[in-house]
């Protein structure tokens, strides 16, 4: 194929959307056998919204959500805005935060009215029977629960869930039709993502996963003989993007995202997976 050929290829998949960095990238993305997929603002739409608060040990749930609010006010996790957002619709006071923490892949921390609040997921709060019978029934349902702590003793749960994109089932089923092995891997509980996993019949999923665990999954999988594209949107998926044969970023996630992968879809549709593909197999057989 000449230069001409493939960059009226890649001008075509621009038009609709697809932005393909060079022709390695399409060289590349011809071999592929494997795609890993982020869960949230990958699979999903990234954009929770609050769905329950349940506080324990005392605490009223208003309260709990003011808390909640006042801590994730200074955070940027989709958790934190829906959780805001959530506090601002049942009008809760606003509350003065001291010593704001971020443990990247694991919630907030933070002084909250005199309180030490704790958000986020075990790694950070610690597992507690309570607490996890509590998120059970939602996390059955997909939805994602975090644990909050308050003074270091369980305080309840706040449950968030994100609607699956409406293109993703038909994306992954003619994925699926091209013989590629699907595989999500998320910073989410392990039950909340086997409920996702299930709804749209992906078998193989990596959970609880931190974000610089992401990319070893990746080089685990290259290190097998398989050739990896992965799809992601966050921060917390630059590494793996860039680690992967063929990084793919949404158009809806965050610029270091975009910065690391070689394709980018700009309306986070995954339809552009398959098209792409198509692109790199059509060129390809123009160059051979
Ligand atoms: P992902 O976007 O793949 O779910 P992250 O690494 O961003 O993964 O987060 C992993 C987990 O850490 C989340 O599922 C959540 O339980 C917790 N977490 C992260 N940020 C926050 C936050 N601001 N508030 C509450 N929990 C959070
Ligand atoms: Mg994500």
């Amino acid at each position: 194929a000449t230069p001409m050929s493939i960059m009226a290829g890649t001008g075509r998949a621009a038009r609709e959307g697809i932005l393909v960095r060079d022709a390695a990238v399409l060289e590349a993305f011809e071999g592929v056998d494997t795609l890993v997929l982020d869960k949230t603002g990958t699979l999903t739409e990234g954009k929770p919204k609050l769905i329950a608060v349940k506080a324990t040990g005392g605490l009223s749930d208003d309260r709990l959500l003011a808390l909640a609010a006042a801590l994730e006010a200074s955070s940027e996790h989709p958790i934190a805005d829906a959780i805001v957002r959530g506090a601002k619709e049942q009008s809760l006071p606003s509350l003065k935060v001291e010593d704001f923490q971020s443990p990247t892949g694991k919630g907030v921390t933070g002084k909250v009215d005199g309180a030490a609040l704790a958000l986020g997921n075990s790694a950070l709060v610690g597992e507690n029977a309570e607490l996890t019978e509590l998120a059970r029934p939602f996390r059955e349902q997909g939805q994602t629960a975090i644990y909050a702590a308050v003074d270091g003793k369980p305080a309840g749960i706040i449950v968030v869930a994100d609607p699956i994109k409406t293109s993703t089932p038909e994306a992954l089923k003619a994925l699926r039709a091209e013989g590629l092995r699907l595989v999500m891997l998320t910073g989410d509980n392990e039950a909340t993502a086997r409920a996702v996993a299930k709804t749209l019949g992906i078998e193989d999923v990596e959970a609880g996963v931190l974000p610089d665990r992401k990319a070893e999954v990746i080089e685990g999988l290259i290190a097998k003989g398989r050739k990896v594209a992965m799809a992601g949107d966050g921060v917390n998926d630059a590494p793996a993007l860039a680690a992967a044969t063929v990084g793919i970023a949404m158009g809806n996630g965050t610029d270091i995202a975009m910065e690391s992968a070689g394709i980018t879809l700009i309306k986070g549709d995954l339809r552009g997976i398959v098209k792409a593909r198509g692109l790199s197999q059509a060129v390809m057989r123009n160059i051979k």
